[in-house]
């Protein structure tokens, strides 16, 4: 059923606003809307939207919120908890989770457990829950709708044949800022460097994760999970140009395709509006745009986040959870500055050396733990690599 009534954790962020640009020309209702820091977009979009609730999880931004918001008669929340509070009582139908990293699984599982269905951006999500997630969506019978362009793509070529199992998965990756260059050219680039990715605009995570190659790593796991694969079935490849969004191989070798210009409104829309299609703002597809499509393999020697969590893909347990919770680590210590861009390669991987990975009976309490011990370890392992400087 296409969203009636939606509520958006992250709506300040890259995913956040464009979801916002499109719930009006939808006619969909929004509930509720959450920020970390960015009080003054908040500000913004609650005077825009009037949602029921807004939730700000930095203390200076809540307070900012306090005064400014009194008039407007939203209910104003505060940190994990109000998100936690919109995730479980809200009156959205479903809840599009866009927060960045790990703190995005507990709303996901709360709206889950209150019956919501779920769109999803944040694939760490799936990457250190996708048991529990995946459990609880079949208990409680909702839906969850992939938002991350490749597996919206994947999800589109499964149309028509959800009762078919695909073959493979060819998904595919831009190689971001950095395809081509070796591990000598990639010792000093800058995190300005990286942050300048050739095809989307995103956060500031996510495009380091892209330019690691780390982010490829993170959406086999969420392709597993979304779509019930190996990995051994999921066949990563370069595609500079991300117009082909991803493809399917069914049991008789047919391929089939997503194209499309790069622009994250229509995953977004597709998971809002699933299962009709509307007009959308996105520029359509033009034959010199489709003119030059070349698709290669990634080089894993230079880019190593991508074999370490291709090892934690196939090790599954908490692995999956150790490699995203070092790389969150890597990530902040990268763009402060204080590690170099191939360290985060040797943090991701020195990650699986955590024991007690393999796992398979655990909670969301041991999620968190070993989340917590990943990005110890990491910051430790970051020290010793900068002490050898
Ligand atoms: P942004 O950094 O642009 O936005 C993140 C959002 O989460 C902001 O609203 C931010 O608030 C909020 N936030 C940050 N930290 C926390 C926290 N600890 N708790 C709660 N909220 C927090 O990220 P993106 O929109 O680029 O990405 C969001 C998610 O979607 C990520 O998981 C990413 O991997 C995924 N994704 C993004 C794509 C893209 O094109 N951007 C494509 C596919 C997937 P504030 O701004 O106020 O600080
Ligand atoms: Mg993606």
């Amino acid at each position: 059923m296409p969203v009636q009534k939606l509520s958006v954790l992250g709506s300040t962020g890259s995913i956040g606003t464009q979801t916002l640009s499109l719930v009006k020309d939808l006619g969909i209702e929004l509930t509720a809307i959450s920020g970390y820091s960015n009080y003054k977009l908040l500000e913004q979009q609650a005077l825009e939207f009037r949602p029921e609730y807004v939730c700000a999880v930095e203390e200076g931004a809540y307070r900012e919120l306090k005064v400014r918001l009194a008039p407007t008669g939203c209910k104003l929340l505060f940190g994990r908890e109000g998100l936690m509070e919109i995730a479980s009582r809200d009156s959205s139908d479903t809840l599009l989770n866009s927060v960045v990293g790990i703190a995005g699984l507990e709303p996901t599982l709360a709206a889950i457990e209150a019956g919501k269905n779920i769109a999803l951006a944040n694939k760490e999500t799936l990457v250190t829950g996708g048991s529990l997630v995946t459990r609880a969506v079949r208990e409680r019978g909702v839906a969850l709708l992939p938002v991350d362009s490749e597996h919206s793509a994947i999800f589109q070529c499964l149309q028509g044949n959800t009762h078919l199992r695909p073959r493979r998965i060819f998904l595919t990756a831009s190689g971001g800022p950095f395809f081509g260059q070796g591990r000598e050219q990639l010792r000093e680039v800058t995190v300005a460097d990286a942050l300048k990715h050739p095809n989307w605009s995103m956060g500031r995570k996510i495009t380091v994760d892209s330019a690691t190659l780390m982010n490829k790593g993170l959406e086999l796991i969420e392709a597993m999970w979304l779509f019930s694969v190996s990995p051994e079935q999921v066949l990563i490849t370069v595609h500079r140009q991300s117009i082909v969004h991803s493809m399917v191989e069914y049991e008789d070798m047919s391929v089939i395709a997503q194209l499309g210009f790069p622009d994250m409104r229509l995953p977004i829309q597709y998971a809002l509006t699933y299962p009709e299609r509307r007009p959308s703002p996105c520029r359509p597809l033009t034959v010199e745009g489709m003119s030059n499509l070349t698709f290669q393999l990634p080089d894993r020697e230079t880019f190593r986040c991508l074999p370490a969590c291709e090892r934690a893909a196939a090790i599954g347990g908490l692995a999956p959870t150790a490699v995203n919770g070092a790389n969150e680590a890597a990530v902040e210590l990268y763009l402060k500055g204080e590690i170099g861009f191939l360290d985060i390669g040797d943090i991701v991987a020195d990650a699986l050396s955590l024991p007690g990975l393999e796992r398979e009976d655990f909670s969301l309490g041991d999620i968190l733990a070993l989340d917590s011990e990943a990005r110890l370890r990491a910051t430790d392992f970051a020290q010793k690599l900068s002490g050898r400087r």
